[in-house]
């Protein structure tokens, strides 16, 4: 039986002999079911007529993404340390060529993702690589396939290999996580973000919203909250959801101004009456 995936926002639902009535994910106020309709694609389906494409951001960090995009266009991070392979965020799309070039660079030890709109075929991803799935705890509810490999962390932080370490930001979902590379740009720190602090297109700010599809912000208290989550953190460079999306330099300190942007934005202190 074919563990269907759902074509709006790429998530998986376990084995069955028909598609899945609905797609809770998409159900849910975060995402959308389109105006076309719920529809419903098999992995095999999907591997013949896209493919995943590769780009090296910089020595051991190379993104993954699809083509032609699918579901909310999710990309997943390989980050390469001399400890192991650690996939950020994850894809649907897993097909010959993708594993035979992770298990060229060594294979992975262990999956780590942001919020359940990149949990789509994680299950298919750690039965390749034979690793477990790392998710935050608060989020168990939204998993769509459980399997053993998936492993729930509680808490602020998760140290998942020597200088990569899971961060609890919640906002966009309680369990929200953005990823911290100690050796990423140059040994000044990389923060992943994922959409937990999403880059703007400008690549100058980062934003914060509960929904991103459907326009719902954050509350101060909850941006706070993710602010507080990375302040113990150096990075110099942090890489957003979209390939494009990174802040190449001064990153610690771009957190900072969106937040405060953010906060005067919200608590409407940031314009004159006629600006
Ligand atoms: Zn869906």
């Amino acid at each position: 039986m074919p563990a269907f995936i759902c074509t709006t926002c790429g998530t998986q639902y376990t084995e069955s002999a028909e598609p899945p009535a609905h797609c809770t994910i998409c159900e849910e106020e975060r995402q959308y079911v389109p105006a076309s309709g719920q529809s419903w694609i098999t992995p095999e389906r999907l591997a013949a007529r896209n493919a995943n494409t590769f780009r090296q951001h910089e020595p051991g960090l190379i993104r993954i993404t699809t083509v032609p995009a699918f579901g909310i266009g999710q990309g997943a991070i390989l980050v390469c340390t001399s400890a192991g392979n650690v996939l950020w965020d994850c894809i649907s799309l897993l097909d010959d060529a993708t594993i035979a070039m992770i298990k060229g660079l060594g294979g992975l030890k262990g999956i780590a993702i942001s919020h359940p709109h990149f949990y789509t075929t994680m299950v298919d991803w750690s039965r390749a690589f034979g690793c477990p799935v790392h998710l935050h705890a608060f989020d168990r509810k939204w998993v769509m396939r459980p399997d053993k490999a998936i492993k729930f962390w509680d808490g602020d932080t998760f140290a998942l290999l020597p200088g990569v370490t899971l961060i609890r930001g919640g906002g966009h979902f309680p369990g929200g996580t953005m990823l911290h590379w100690a050796q990423g740009a140059g040994g000044r720190g990389a923060l992943l973000s994922a959409d937990i602090a999403t880059v703007t297109p400008d690549r100058k700010f980062l934003s914060f919203m509960r929904s991103y599809p459907n326009l719902i912000p954050l509350s101060a208290r909850e941006v706070e909250g993710i602010a507080a989550s990375v302040a113990p953190f150096a990075f110099e460079k942090i890489y957003g959801h979209f390939v494009d999306r990174i802040i190449t330099a001064d990153a610690k300190q771009v957190f900072a101004k969106s937040v405060a942007r953010y906060l005067a934005a919200i608590a409407g202190t940031a314009r004159g009456p006629l600006e």
